[in-house]
């Protein structure tokens, strides 16, 4: 099952069990841009049904976003260079990369993510943002931290990007206005404390 956002964006939602992250398609003019591959079965059927050259971007190395990677045809991958030491494929992204597919502009761009190292996100036509799980908090210790420094970083790296909605892996609201993740964001990060590095939530 597919769910539109727009004319050229779509994607299949996540599920719990099996868990597995939400996965974005975009039809561009010369490739199928697909953010994450998910894990359930049924979503790497679908990924094969779509026709055409495809170009697959991971968001991170966990399992939910990219256990389906051995199972899909693919032309084109896009990893950050610690999703490459899990996957061992891909062209490594290390700054923005942009790309204009026929008219639809492609921005990817590596997110500072208290919850996995090596995170990336996609930016679709100014318009979407797509973040697999970069705004999540790591499980440390028993409980739910951020690492304050990364996550100032990750609330300036956000900033400056133009897309009007952000969407948040797994979250049951996909796409929300920019402002409203970024608010989130910026009220954990006002529950610092002077040094401690650790923020919990
Ligand atoms: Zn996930």
């Amino acid at each position: 099952m597919q769910i539109r956002l727009s004319p050229r964006i779509s994607y299949i939602p996540a599920t719990d069990d099996p868990l597995s992250a939400d996965v974005v398609i975009v039809r561009g003019l010369s490739y199928t841009w697909v953010f994450d591959v998910g894990a359930d079965e049924n979503t790497a059927l679908e990924i094969n049904l779509i026709s055409g050259k495809k170009a697959v971007v991971l968001s991170h190395f966990h399992k939910d976003h990219v256990f389906n990677l051995d199972k899909i045809k693919y032309d084109r991958l896009y990893v950050s260079r610690f999703t490459f030491d899990h996957v061992n494929t891909g062209d490594i992204i290390t700054n923005d990369f942009y790309e204009n597919d026929g008219g639809v502009h492609i921005h990817i761009f590596p997110i500072p993510s208290s919850h996995a190292k090596g995170s990336l996100g996609l930016e679709v036509d100014n318009e979407f943002a797509f973040l697999g799980d970069a705004t999540y908090s790591q499980f440390k210790g028993g409980s739910f931290v951020y690492n304050s420094q990364l996550l100032k970083d990750e609330i300036d790296i956000l900033n400056n990007i133009d897309a009007k909605y952000f969407c948040e892996s797994h979250h049951k609201v996909f796409a929300r206005p920019k402002e409203e993740v970024i608010a989130r964001l910026k009220d954990i990060y006002s529950k610092r404390k002077n040094g401690n590095a650790l923020i919990s939530v």
